[in-house]
């Protein structure tokens, strides 16, 4: 079912001390009453005193990457049951960041995907096009290929445990957004094409993220699109009164 969700991507930011003092200040200011889906995805190291420390906040806590191995020799990765050992069930996958810094694949994506779905979690998939495929006006055609090459393999039936997030990558930390209509006409495309790979029901039904530059000031207007369900967000994650007013936005 299609649920509104504000996700909070910390990426490498934020010691354990610093987690715990932004996760109190976030306890005391974000509403989480309002049916919003609110999750924040601290680095790793302090997973699991995340989970401890929001316990019945309403908060969840969402990893920002993970291994496609089950185990092994993988030097400095981490996986699935290790994840879900300190209660973590969703997962970021396919930021345009471990695309581009970590050589991040739509082959390799797809074997995350499987990984993710094999254990019962939550993947939040990230796809998005750069600022030289916007300009050339091939954006269209690359958000269909990530999509079609990292995760339209999965079953109908996978699509439950899917939460998808649009992020331009011209407009990632960038200060530079994506209008609300640039936004609603990306995320009426991936309903479409998602609606002609599978169903109507499974494109109605899956919920899709904006993200890139999102900020107080321009969340309304973005989360106003009929397409638009909701928000991943860099940088303003990590001020607690910004990060809740996204929350309210809606
Ligand atoms: C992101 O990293 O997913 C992101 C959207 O970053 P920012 O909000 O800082 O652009």
């Amino acid at each position: 079912m299609r649920k509104n969700i504000v996700a909070g991507n910390w990426k490498m930011n934020m010691n354990l001390q610093e987690t715990e003092s932004l996760l109190g200040a976030l306890k005391n200011t974000v509403k989480t009453d309002a049916g919003t889906t609110v999750i924040v995805t601290p680095p790793f190291t302090n997973l699991e005193s995340a989970i401890t420390s929001l316990k019945g906040s309403g908060i969840g806590v969402a990893a920002q990457n993970m291994h496609q191995n089950e185990n092994g020799a993988f030097t400095g990765e981490i996986s699935a049951t290790m994840l879900k050992s300190v209660g973590v069930e969703t997962v970021i996958l396919g930021h345009s960041e471990r695309r581009a810094y970590f050589g991040e694949t739509d082959a390799k994506l797809a074997e995350k995907v499987n990984t993710a779905l094999k254990h019962d979690m939550t993947v939040i998939f990230c796809f998005g096009e750069e600022l030289e495929d916007r300009k050339s006006e091939k954006h269209f055609d690359i958000v269909e290929g990530q999509l079609k090459n990292g995760l339209f393999h999965i079953s109908g039936d996978a699509w439950k445990n899917i939460v998808l997030a649009y992020e331009p990558v011209w407009a990632i930390g960038t200060g530079e957004t994506a209008s609300p209509e640039q936004a609603q006409e990306m995320h009426a495309f991936i309903r479409k094409t998602i609606a002609t790979s599978f169903d109507d029901a499974i494109a109605d039904n899956v919920s899709i993220l904006y993200g890139g530059s999102v900020k107080p000031a321009n969340a309304q207007e973005i989360f106003a699109k009929p397409d638009v369900d909701g928000g991943l967000i860099g940088g303003a994650a990590l001020d607690a009164e910004g990060f809740a007013a996204i929350v309210s936005a809606f």
